[in-house]
């Protein structure tokens, strides 16, 4: 398990590089998230071992163990899944990003239960690309009011915008998507001007999204293998 897995960190850091490389941006490639969710807390020590810090997680709960288990890897962890009101304590105490941001009401909770002897929690506000009523994230109409206030809170700092769009196969199309997310981000840079990060791409459309200036790219299937169980609902 571990050779395989040296090899598919090694695989998607070339195709990290190789993307940087062609679109410009060897001075400043994306860096990597290995998304964890669903994998055994000794598949992220491996992975740790491997030179990997960053981390994502999309259910609090199993997320939670894992996180106490690592703690001495001093790993940077990320939330990437949907956020109930209820789950936000935990997420504010445990993890340094949260990808997932689609309404004030949760980054009010975040901000206010954010222990102050740690640094800010990074914050990406999440964009609903299709600005369809069924899917998470904020619309686009609603993003610079949304962004202004989130900014504004104590104990958080905001850092850009994350989207995770439909899954298209062919690279033109995934390339659209990803630079709607770019261009909402270059609006807002406008307004805030220190906003830094653009959270997107994963295992099959990663090169699209560095194409388009992703700084943060979430890979899970590429490093560890296809997911075997289906995904918990936490
Ligand atoms: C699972 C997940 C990923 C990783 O997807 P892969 O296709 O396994 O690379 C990235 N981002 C989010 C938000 C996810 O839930």
């Amino acid at each position: 398990m571990s050779q395989s897995l040296e090899l598919n960190i090694a695989k998607v850091q070339q195709r990290i590089a190789a993307a940087a490389k062609k679109y410009c941006r060897e001075l400043s490639p994306p860096h990597l998230i290995a998304v964890s969710k669903t994998r055994p807390a000794a598949a992220i020590r491996a992975a740790a071992g491997q030179g990997l810090v960053d981390f994502g997680e999309n259910y609090l709960q199993e997320s939670l163990q894992k996180i106490a288990e690592l703690q001495d890897l001093g790993l940077c962890w990320h939330f990437i899944g949907p956020i109930q009101a209820n789950k936000t304590r935990q997420i504010a105490e445990h993890f340094d990003w949260v990808h997932t941001v689609d309404r004030l009401k949760i980054a009010q909770r975040l901000s206010k239960q954010r222990p102050p002897e740690l640094a800010p929690l990074q914050i990406c506000i999440q964009l609903n690309l299709s600005n369809e009523d069924s899917k998470s994230g904020t619309k686009l109409e609603q993003l610079p009011e949304l962004a202004q206030q989130v900014a504004e809170l104590p104990q958080l700092e905001l850092r850009g915008l994350m989207a995770i769009p439909r899954a298209l196969e062919d690279s033109e199309a995934q390339r659209r998507q990803f630079g709607l997310l770019a261009a909402a981000l270059t609006a807002l840079q406008q307004q805030l001007p220190q906003l830094d990060t653009l959270s997107m791409g994963m295992s099959n459309d990663m090169e699209a999204a560095i194409a388009e200036g992703a700084t943060l790219v979430r890979v899970g299937t590429d490093i560890f293998g296809p997911r075997e169980t289906p995904m918990p609902i936490v």
